[in-house]
């Protein structure tokens, strides 16, 4: 059978857990060559172990997508071991969660930080290598919450509104140059991300869902998937909601 991303060199940020580990692990069943970027060190160094990575096709880097050079400094290697990057997911994000009278400018600054320059940062450093190629893809992790905002996530959702705003902006930039760029919007996800949130409330959202059920990360992987491939070879600039129909 084909594996879809056979041949292509993929970079998933935060894949040391949750969503970005399931997308990189379903991208190396795929036959891609994996780049594992996260700022945890050690749970990077552990997912390297995983059994389902090839040798010679998996790569970590200690990343913090905040931090420019260090993000400029990583693609640039990458680019030198594997001569390119066909595809980029935008994965890493981070919540601090507070009502707008009681968030900090702290909070407000660090969600904005990881979640919108993050996938600007991270971008703007693989950009030109697709640009010289006239091929790639970039992915960038959105949400429900960047689609309709949510109680108590101010920081959250004007990061992940953002993201959608850039994404639709690179689609009519890089759309004509060969780059195709999507956003992914998902519901909520049984992560490490969901752990604050109480569990009273978790059962609201497993009620408000209309498959009755938080997701799981491999559900949103297999959306990654299809959007690296060339099965979406004309899906551009779509935010696309998986959320178990959790706004309808
Ligand atoms: P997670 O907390 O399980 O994993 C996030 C990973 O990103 C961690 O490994 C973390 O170390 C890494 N990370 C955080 N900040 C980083 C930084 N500055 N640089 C590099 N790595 C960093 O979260 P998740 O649920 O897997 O979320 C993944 C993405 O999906 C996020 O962008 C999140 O906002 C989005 N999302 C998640 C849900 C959900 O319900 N789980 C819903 C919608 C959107």
């Amino acid at each position: 059978m084909t594996r879809v991303l056979h041949d292509k060199v993929a970079i998933v940020t935060g894949a040391a857990a949750g969503i970005g580990q399931a997308t990189a692990r379903r991208f190396a069943k795929e036959g891609a060559t994996v780049v594992l970027c996260d700022r945890a060190e050690d749970a990077l160094r552990q997912e390297a172990e995983y059994a389902g990575y090839e040798s010679g096709k998996v790569l970590t880097y200690v990343l913090d997508v905040t931090k420019r050079q260090q993000v400029e400094d990583t693609m640039q290697d990458v680019r030198k071991r594997f001569g390119r990057i066909d595809v980029l997911v935008n994965n890493a994000g981070i919540t601090h969660d507070a009502k707008l009278t009681r968030m900090t400018e702290r909070q407000f600054d660090q969600v904005i930080d990881v979640n919108l320059k993050g996938v600007f940062n991270c971008t703007q450093a693989v950009v030109d290598g697709m640009l010289e190629r006239a091929s790639g893809v970039i992915l960038n992790a959105s949400s429900v919450v960047g689609l309709y905002g949510n109680f108590g996530q101010t920081n959250y959702s004007a990061s992940k509104f953002g993201v959608i705003g850039m994404t639709k902006t690179w689609a009519r930039e890089l759309g004509p140059k060969g780059i195709r760029v999507n956003a992914v919007c998902p519901g909520f996800v049984a992560t490490d991300i969901l752990k604050t949130v109480p569990d009273s409330v978790l059962d609201g959202i497993r009620a408000a869902c209309w498959l009755r059920r938080l997701g799981n990360p491999d559900e949103i992987a297999s959306v990654y998937t299809f959007l690296a491939n060339d099965d979406a070879s004309f899906v551009n600039g779509v935010a696309l909601e998986v959320s178990g129909g959790l706004s309808l």
